[in-house]
């Protein structure tokens, strides 16, 4: 059994197995949620960042890569890129829903068992918070027969609004 679960607060204060960064698809750091991790993880995550840049030309949008968690309590962080809202009809859902799939797939296989995610997409990228939150959480639902390692996973909501959005979602 996977347990979901819907928190407000910070994800960098999180000691969960793995927290999941919005990142954009340089991977070298940001704003909203991907600024405060970087903050909080330290130098050396963006060095690690860099590299896998560098190595891969950064990640486009749906996909997601995996670094240490340095400075961070979690063990780990999956950096995932969203799309960026352009009115709905540049596969936005599909590119959301696969950040979600491919972060979960990517735990799965490193024997994460505990994931965080942020509401991907809904800061700066200006994904509409009440489409968002039905690919997260239908995304997610859909995936778990898939990841049985997976025993926690936390939705992590910095704004009011998409708490209230997620505690309604998840208990229809
Ligand atoms: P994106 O570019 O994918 O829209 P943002 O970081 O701008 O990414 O926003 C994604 C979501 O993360 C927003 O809902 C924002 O309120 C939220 N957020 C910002 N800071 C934090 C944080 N420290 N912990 C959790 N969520 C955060």
């Amino acid at each position: 059994m996977t347990e979901l679960e819907v928190i407000q607060g910070d994800i960098t204060a999180l000691a969960v197995d793995v927290i999941v960064n919005a990142a954009n698809s340089t991977l070298l750091g940001g704003g909203g949620v991907d600024g405060a991790i970087h903050r909080a993880a330290g130098p050396e995550l963006l060095a690690e960042c860099q590299n896998i840049a560098e190595r891969h030309g950064g990640c486009p949008a749906g996909e997601a890569v995996i670094t240490g968690a340095y400075k961070l309590p979690c063990k780990r962080v999956i950096h995932t890129v969203g799309p960026i809202w352009r009115g709905g009809g540049a596969r936005e859902p599909e590119l959301l829903g696969s950040c979600y799939r491919k972060s979960l797939i990517l735990a799965q296989k490193e024997g994460l068992e505990s994931i965080a995610f942020p509401n991907i997409s809904t800061g700066v990228y200006g994904y509409p918070k009440t489409l968002a939150v039905k690919t997260a959480v239908q995304t997610v639902k859909a995936a778990l027969p898939a990841i049985p390692g997976i025993k926690r996973i936390l939705f992590v909501c910095f704004d009011q609004e998409n708490y209230a959005l997620y505690t309604a979602e998840l208990t229809i």
